[in-house]
């Protein structure tokens, strides 16, 4: 069985004894979180988000990508979020390589990205506060949502505000 039939296979199981549907579309807590893709993070586990609690929009590195910033907008202006929280965390996949490294590699392989931005990082607070100054910057993100930055401890499941994040 391939990983995707089994995926299936464990949905069919989840839809038989799902009983949370007919909730709103806007998240019930208000709340907006932007974090990594990294298979060790269950932000809605540890945050303790039900179903229907919280907007989690999710990349690589956890940046304020154009797209991340698009989902916030559409997250507060449509959905009513309030609060936006940045989680970033340690032993991040985007500490270990460059725009330059990936790149080349692909340049080698396939074809020209010199024009993608990967948004690798080498700080890891510096990378949080930087994603916070983005979404407060951006025009488009009602200035009274405080937006607070974090990391996640992928060892002990803690999470860290990082200083000079808040905003
Ligand atoms: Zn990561």
């Amino acid at each position: 069985m391939s990983t995707t039939e089994a995926l299936l296979d464990n949905n069919r199981r989840y839809a038989e004894a799902f009983d949370h549907g007919g909730r709103p579309m806007p998240p019930a807590r208000k709340v907006a979180v932007l974090t990594c893709m990294d298979a060790r993070l269950q932000p809605e586990r540890f945050l303790g988000l039900e179903i229907g609690d919280a907007h989690v929009i999710r990349n690589a590195g956890g940046r304020a990508s154009d797209d991340a910033l698009r989902s916030l907008i559409i997250s507060s202006h449509l959905l009513g979020t309030r609060e936006y929280l940045v989680i970033h965390h340690s032993d991040c996949g985007m500490l270990t390589f460059s725009n330059d490294d990936l790149r080349n590699e692909l340049a080698a392989e396939t074809a020209d990205v010199s024009d993608i931005d990967f948004l690798p990082f080498s700080d890891l607070e510096e990378s949080v506060r930087d994603d916070v100054r983005l979404i407060r910057q951006s025009p488009f993100i009602p200035a009274d949502i405080p937006v607070t930055g974090y990391i996640y401890d992928v060892d002990t499941g803690r999470l860290t505000a990082v200083g000079g994040a808040a905003a």
